[in-house]
C-alpha cells in the first residue's frame, strides 16, 4: 500500500497538540488507499511538547518524532521532516491547526489522480492578522519577485503535499540559509493551488515575533537575488558622475565668474550622503559575506537528540 507521510513542526505546541492529534488523525484515517505517518518535529521546545509527542508515539504506531537538540527553527524543522521522510506522498502542516485538515483530502486527490506533483494551499484573506504585519508581509513579496528569479505567490503557505521526487529535489539543495517558500518555487513541479481561509490559531501563541519575520524576509531576498550586490555597482556610479558634473561645473562657473562658489553646507551634505552610502553598500557585501561565511562552514542545519525513527 502506498504511504503517506504528515511533517509537522513543533515548537512550544503543548497546549495544540492534543487538540491536532485529535482532529488530524480521523482525517488521515478517512484516506483510502494510503497508510499514513505523522513525523513529528519538536524544535527544541522548552514546555512539554516532546513528552506530548512520546505518548502518542507509545499508543499510536502511525507517530513518528525526531527531536532536535535545541530550538533550529522552522526551516530546518521542515528540512529534517522532509530528510527524514520516505513515504510516496509527503506533506507539511503547521501544529496550531491554523492549516485545515480538512483540505487534506482534496489535496491528496489532487497528487494522486489528478495528475499533479505538488498540491499547495494559499491564503485567500489575511483576518487575524495585524494590518501592520500584513502591509510588511505585502512590501515584502513586492520587492522579492521583482528581485529575484523565483516569483512567489504572496499567499502561498508551507501547508503541501507533493510527490516523493519534488522531496527528494527539495532535499538536494544543499543551502544552508533555507527560505523554503523560495525554494519550493525554485523546484518547480506542476502544482494545484487551494485557496484557504485563515483560521484562528486553535491554543498558544504565534512563534515568530516581527524581528524573526524581517530576518526571514531578509534571508529570502538575499538567497535568492544578486539585485542588492548591484545596488552599490550603481548608486556608485551615479554619484561618481555626479560629482564629476558638480565638479566641471564648478570649474567653468570658476573660470567664467571669478568668484566663489563652494558653500560649506553643500560640502557637509555631500559629505553625509556619500559616507551613508559607502555604508549601506559596505552592509550589502557584508549580508552577503555573511552567508557565505555559513554556507563555507558547512555547519549542520540541524542536531537531532532523539528519534523512534528507524527503531
Ligand atoms: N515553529 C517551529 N520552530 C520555530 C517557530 C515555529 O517549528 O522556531 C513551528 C510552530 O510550532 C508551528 C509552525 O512552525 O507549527 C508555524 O509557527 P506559528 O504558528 O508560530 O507561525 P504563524 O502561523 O504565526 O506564522
Ligand atoms: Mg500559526
Amino acid at each position: 500500500m502506498k504511504k503517506i507521510e504528515m511533517i509537522v513542526p513543533c515548537y512550544n505546541e503543548s497546549d495544540v497538540l492534543e487538540m491536532f492529534y485529535k482532529e488530524v488523525t480521523p482525517v488521515m484515517q478517512s484516506l483510502e488507499g494510503l497508510d499514513y505517518y505523522f513525523i513529528f518535529v519538536n524544535d527544541g521546545s522548552k514546555d512539554n511538547t516532546l513528552e506530548i509527542l512520546k505518548s502518542f508515539a507509545e499508543k499510536d504506531s502511525h507517530v513518528k518524532y525526531i527531536s532536535f537538540s535545541r530550538n533550529f527553527g522552522k526551516e530546518s524543522a521542515m528540512l529534517a521532516g522532509l530528510k527524514n521522510s520516505t513515504a510516496d506522498l509527503v506533506g507539511i502542516l503547521d501544529a496550531d491547526l491554523q492549516h485545515s485538515p480538512t483540505l487534506i483530502p482534496e489535496m491528496v486527490k489532487a497528487v494522486t489522480e489528478e495528475g499533479y506533483d505538488v498540491a499547495a494551499a494559499k491564503r485567500s484573506d489575511r483576518k487575524g492578522e495585524s494590518g501592520f504585519k500584513s502591509f510588511l508581509s505585502n512590501a515584502f513579496y513586492k520587492v522579492a519577485n521583482k528581485m529575484t528569479e523565483v516569483s512567489i505567490d504572496p499567499g502561498a503557505q508551507d501547508f503541501r503535499i507533493m510527490k516523493r521526487k519534488v522531496v527528494l529535489s527539495i532535499v538536494s539543495i544543499a543551502e544552508h540559509n533555507r527560505f523554503t517558500k523560495g525554494i519550493f518555487s525554485f523546484v518547480g513541479f506542476n502544482t494545484k493551488w487551494f485557496a484557504h481561509e485563515n483560521r484562528e490559531r486553535a491554543a498558544g501563541e504565534t512563534k515568530w515575533s516581527l524581528f524573526k519575520l524581517l530576518r526571514y524576509a531578509l534571508d529570502g531576498i538575499l538567497g535568492f537575488s544578486n539585485v542588492p550586490l548591484r545596488f552599490s555597482f550603481w548608486s556608485g556610479a551615479l554619484f561618481f558622475a555626479f560629482g564629476f558634473i558638480y565638479g566641471l561645473i564648478f570649474v567653468i562657473r570658476r573660470l567664467i565668474e571669478h568668484g566663489r562658489l563652494i558653500s560649506v553646507n553643500i560640502m557637509i551634505a555631500m559629505l553625509f550622503v556619500i559616507g551613508g552610502l559607502v555604508l549601506i553598500c559596505l552592509g550589502i557585501i557584508g549580508e552577503y559575506l555573511a552567508r557565505i561565511y555559513t554556507e563555507v562552514k558547512n555547519r549542520p542545519n540541524y542536531i537531532i537528540d532523539e528519534t523512534n525513527i528507524n527503531e
